[in-house]
């Protein structure tokens, strides 16, 4: 249940597109992330300049993979992860395994960290779950943090005031540094449930863990109070320091735009420990991989949360063109006119950043934005079927929010069809098919390809 044994299962379906070419880490590797992002393969750079360490990336790049390496049906997904956030199960300790197989003095820049747009502030690591224990050791937390390298031995830590941030407070409290182990090169299942919010105190890795049919498996640090999966490709030993700051940023975040500078705390390295070939992982930040991980966790709460108001939600989309986190799409059926703009509430309240909700009937694919669009032409009314709320807690990511207070206005949409009128008026046309027609498009699609 390791990131090679998913790599290894993909790279037999012909997923994984192998780069022979020599590419920098300065832009020419994000430059080939962003040409392949939407539905594209997962990527290995075999000949990265100036080191000797290979680079993977877009592993989690579609729903069709993240399915696949928890072994379900992308129908199962929101289930399975609600499941396993309802019941967490603790991994079993192990003292020794493949990542304790080289174990060294830090240099964060032997490794090769990627340097991604234009105006970044310089190298960050993306693709890392940290580990982290209260003092008392009762609580333990692990999430996905952006990390700006600064010298050999020092990261700044973007610290969102979410549950690493409380720790690292918790920590302050008591004026001393916070013990952190940053996993790089993780199974998708745990980078998966370190990007879900479970309630604090929950671990996520007894969520990715759960995921997993209880077959992740930890080994603690060296030289820090905290633990890594033993498979894990690269995992540094650091501490956050209780006192020392510095600006963090700018860096692009998941809308694609420029996060502002702010004072960050600064990690310090203690130890590095990896397998004797690491594969480095990394993710474009704004990608699609940043907003399936990071959406998809919302999805399965949105889906829950409305599934309490309908009869029925059929599938919900946090679209990229919202940058999987402002914009979602929920089919459902309805029972009553109305049930959709209750849908449309549940949603803003399962998601605090969602901005724009559309809600459909179940006969149009909310992956599909044409047909989104064509049920907001031929359903929707903006006299009768529009809810627009002033003044609400949105996200600050999305630049026309008020940066300071972080309020917005949200639009919800409701685009299914009136009962009131009769059903025929809305239904599509369909063209009557037959064996004979069907083989022959067949035929005639793959002569055209
Ligand atoms: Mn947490």
């Amino acid at each position: 249940m390791s990131l090679r044994s998913f790599l290894e299962q993909v790279e037999e379906k012909g997923e994984v597109l192998r780069v022979k070419d020599a590419v920098s880490t300065n832009f020419e590797i994000a430059y080939v992330m962003k040409s392949f992002d939407e539905n594209g393969p997962v990527l290995i750079f075999e000949n990265v300049e100036d080191f000797e360490t290979q680079i993977v990336a877009n592993v989690c790049g579609t729903r069709r993979r993240i399915c696949e390496a928890l072994n379900i049906s992308q129908e199962q997904l929101y289930r399975r992860l609600l499941e396993a956030w309802r019941s967490p199960k603790k991994p079993k300790i192990v003292d020794d395994g493949p990542v304790k197989e080289v174990v060294e003095e830090p240099d964060l820049l032997k490794i090769p960290i990627l340097t991604h747009f234009e105006k970044d502030a310089g190298p960050y690591i993306t693709a890392a779950v940290v580990h982290a224990k209260s003092l008392d050791g009762t609580i333990e937390n692990v999430s996905v943090h952006r990390m700006q390298v600064l010298d050999e031995k020092h990261l700044a830590i973007r610290l969102v005031p979410r549950h690493l941030y409380r720790l690292w407070n918790m920590a302050k409290e008591a004026e001393t540094d916070l013990d952190i182990a940053i996993s790089i090169g993780v199974h998708p299942a745990v980078m998966l449930a370190a990007a879900s919010s479970p309630p604090f105190g929950v671990c996520e890795f007894d969520v990715a863990n759960a995921l997993l049919n209880d077959q992740l498996r930890l080994v603690r640090c060296k030289y820090v109070d905290a633990y890594a999966p033993a498979d894990a490709e690269l995992v540094l030993e650091g501490r956050i320091s209780a006192s020392k700051e510095v600006p963090e940023g700018p860096f692009v975040d998941i809308t694609e735009t420029y996060d502002v500078q702010r004072k960050q705390p600064v990690v310090e390295i203690v130890n590095v420990m990896h397998r004797e070939d690491y594969i480095y992982q990394a993710l474009l930040p704004s990608g699609a991989e940043h907003r399936l991980l990071m959406g998809l966790p919302f999805e399965a709460a949105i889906y829950e949360a409305v599934s309490k108001v309908v009869p029925k939600v059929c599938a919900v989309n946090l679209s990229m063109g919202g940058s999987g986190w402002l914009h979602a799409i929920i089919s459902i059926e309805k029972q009553l006119d109305g049930d959709a703009k209750n849908a449309i509430l549940a949603a803003f309240a399962a998601h605090p950043s969602l901005k724009h909700a559309v809600v459909v009937d179940s006969d149009i694919n909310v992956y599909d934005l044409t047909e989104v669009e064509w049920a907001i032409a031929t359903r929707f009314q903006v006299s009768e079927d529009l809810i627009v709320i002033e003044n609400v807690r949105g996200s600050t990511l999305d630049s026309s929010a008020d940066q300071e207070t972080g309020l917005t206005s949200k639009m919800g949409i409701d685009a299914t069809r009136p009962l009131s009128k009769p059903k025929e008026k809305f239904e599509r046309a369909r063209i009557p098919s037959s064996k004979r027609v069907e083989e022959l498009v067949k035929k005639l699609r793959n002569r055209s390809v």
